[in-house]
């Protein structure tokens, strides 16, 4: 049955992998961008997920063109390294204000449509440094580990009304953020890695998609990490 689906950070990376992956099956896909040319195949909506009137507006369309958001993908997020000992008020806000507020705006809006129909699905994408940390990424593992609470309260708020909330915890994915990041981080993340490589967006995409399917009707408030074993168990 083909369901509506929204990814926020839909247009390049991750979010395009994820809208790849659910169109795959025949599913509505709508994906939000912030400029550019969004690719072609999906219903495109601007969105700028730090601005409540911007998330509403792109829900808004996306219930007219496609229907109800069904499955709900907070996927936008960002990055501003540093120490926190030179780290600025801005930088820590920004993250936060994207990464954990981003997601807050989404999931609230979703919501209301999912209650009326007694099904949804809310998918968030944290990291794996949510539960590790990292030297340089206070900002982004506090956003990242925020996520965590967030999506298991709207757990227990939901569940009972046939709504799931769960989380993926990437570890090294092959994107644009993760070509920021300091070569020499990556290797030590590559040798603190069981599988000793970095993954694909499908790699992450495709546990998103598990679980928003049936098959993992009975798990939410899970954590998942797709991480090639990096910073298993913490
Ligand atoms: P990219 O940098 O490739 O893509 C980031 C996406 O987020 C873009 O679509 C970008 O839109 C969007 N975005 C950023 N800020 C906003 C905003 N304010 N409003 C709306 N959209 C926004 O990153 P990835 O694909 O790698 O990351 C996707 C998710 O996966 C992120 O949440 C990231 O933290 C997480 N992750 C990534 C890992 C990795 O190794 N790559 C590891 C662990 C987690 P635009 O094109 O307009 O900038």
């Amino acid at each position: 049955m083909s369901r509506s689906v929204l990814i926020s950070g839909g247009n390049r990376g991750i979010g395009l992998a994820i809208a790849q992956a659910f169109a795959a099956v025949g599913d509505r896909v709508a994906i939000t961008y912030r400029s550019g040319t969004p690719p072609e195949g999906f219903l495109a909506v601007p969105c700028d997920v730090t601005d409540t009137k911007s998330v509403e507006a792109a829900f808004d369309t996306v219930e007219r063109e496609q229907g109800t958001v069904e499955v709900m993908v907070a996927n936008a997020g960002t990055t501003r390294d540093g120490l926190v000992l030179a780290m600025d008020d801005d930088d820590f806000l920004d993250v936060v204000d994207t990464n954990l507020m981003g997601a807050f705006r989404m999931a609230r809006r979703a919501v209301g449509g999912m209650l009326e129909q007694r099904w949804g699905r809310l998918l968030f994408v944290s990291s794996a440094v949510a539960a590790m940390g990292g030297a340089g990424q206070a900002n982004y593992a506090a956003s990242k580990a925020g996520l965590v609470g967030f999506a298991r309260s709207l757990a227990w708020e939901l569940g009972s009304r046939g709504i799931t909330s769960n989380v993926v915890a990437p570890g090294p994915v092959e994107t644009d953020m993760s070509a920021a990041v300091d070569p020499a981080r990556l290797d030590w993340v590559l040798r603190a890695s069981p599988l000793g490589r970095m993954g694909a967006p499908e790699d992450v995409a495709s546990v998103v998609r598990f679980l928003a399917g049936d098959e993992a009707r009975f798990v939410t408030g899970a954590v998942v990490p797709v991480s090639g074993g990096f910073a298993m168990g913490a």
